[in-house]
């Protein structure tokens, strides 16, 4: 049998330094070869170490026969009437099995916005979610992450190509960001819970964030979080990025049933934990998410309660209109009930707090993202 190849996708600097030494490059080129393999692995989205003409056809080659930089396999690849895009992806397992993940492109005029993963299914089973009713399956590996960000720059054909400082210079084809890079944003509101995956999360977001790998700013890549107090903590100590809250009630006994992690990491500690965030001003504030269920959250009380906690937080409100999936018995809050709420928001000073509903056709929208068959045996 031949040994697994080993895909360096989402391997960090430190790891590619051993990588390289392994394979005999003298010790004194470590730093440049690291470089040069992260630019052409994430910048210019390289599949194959042929393609690395600044290595050196020796190591070219011996990359070639010892490492891969597969993608996942696309299963499928859906495109919603309004532009927004997904995609479900198998990676195959180490132990033989193959697990599915979805990936959302959702492209506005002036930016496109790429909502990651970071586990199969979630161990939280927040009750208005669907991914939450889908088993705990995987943490995903750095690679794995980075590679639905691989992904869609393939598909949207987003890298930078030679001679061109920004592939926003090609004519873009309709629906799809006008300026700028096509994924210009990175938001972790995919399947799972990140903070409850955070070193590799964290692995794939300093990639990210990397001017050598894929070269986010801080404020183009969002951490949502349902509340993991200290995961706040380590995210602000050591990524930086921007938050969003999952926050979804006013008060603790609601907030208990709707997200469960609640009971562990009330209201006023998860408040606490943002207030202490590095970095937050009116140019850098908070999100706090909160979805829209009919007759549970959406009284002006709770409009009144959410400005009243949320005032000493630099912050903006992203008010979610609920997205049904199969089974569930939660509904929407009506159209003039939302208007009402996000009213009250913009009359203390929230602006366009509604959060647009994308991608529902293809069951893209926030919280309908699950895989059917989330563990596949190989050969299927
Ligand atoms: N686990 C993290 C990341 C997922 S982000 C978190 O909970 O923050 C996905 C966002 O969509 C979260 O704010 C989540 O609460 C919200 N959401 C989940 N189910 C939803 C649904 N059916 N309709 C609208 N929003 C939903
Ligand atoms: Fe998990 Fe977030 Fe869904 Fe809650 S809302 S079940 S934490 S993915």
């Amino acid at each position: 049998m031949t040994p697994p190849v080993h895909n360096l996708i989402g391997v960090s600097r430190g790891q590619l330094r051993h990588v390289l030494a392994s394979v005999g490059v003298p010790e004194k080129q470590l730093g440049l070869r690291t470089r040069q393999i992260f630019h052409w692995i994430y910048i210019r989205g390289a599949t194959r170490f042929s393609q690395m003409t600044s290595i050196g056809k020796d190591l070219q080659t011996t990359l070639e026969k010892n490492f891969s930089l597969a993608r996942p396999e696309i299963v499928t690849e859906q495109i919603s009437v309004d532009g927004t895009r997904k995609w479900l992806l198998r990676f195959p397992q180490d132990d033989g099995q193959s697990v599915e993940v979805e990936t959302v492109y959702i492209p506005e005029s002036d930016r496109g916005t790429l909502c990651v993963s970071s586990q199969v299914g979630c161990s939280f089973h927040c009750s208005f979610c669907y991914t939450g009713t889908q088993k705990m399956m995987k943490n995903l590996t750095p690679g794995e992450i980075l590679a639905q960000v691989l992904v869609a720059r393939d598909s949207l054909a987003d890298y930078q190509i030679e001679g061109s400082a920004d592939s926003g210079s090609l004519a873009s084809p309709s629906g799809l960001p006008t300026t700028g890079r096509r994924v210009s944003n990175v938001v972790m509101m995919g399947m799972g819970e990140p903070l409850l995956n955070f070193e590799n999360v964290k692995q794939a977001l300093l990639i990210a964030l990397d001017d050598d790998g894929l070269g986010f700013s801080r404020r183009r890549v969002t951490l949502s979080t349902s509340g993991v107090v200290p995961g706040i903590h380590r995210t602000g100590d050591e990524l930086k990025v921007a938050l969003a809250i999952s926050l979804h009630a006013v008060r603790d006994d609601l907030r208990d049933i709707l997200v469960p992690v609640n009971r562990k990491y009330p209201i006023a500690q998860l408040l606490d934990a943002c207030r202490q965030y590095p970095g937050l001003s009116n140019a850098r504030r908070i999100t706090f998410e909160y979805v829209m269920l009919a007759g549970i959250n959406d009284s002006m009380d709770d409009a009144r309660e959410l400005v009243r906690l949320l005032k000493e937080i630099p912050s903006k409100i992203n008010l979610i209109p609920f997205n049904p999936w199969p089974g569930t018995s939660y509904k929407c809050s009506d159209a003039s009930t939302i208007a009402a709420f996000a009213r009250h928001l913009h009359q203390n000073g929230y602006s366009s707090p509604i959060r647009a509903t994308r991608g529902q056709d293809i069951m893209a929208a926030c919280g309908q993202l699950k895989s059917e068959t989330p563990v596949i045996p190989l050969g299927k």
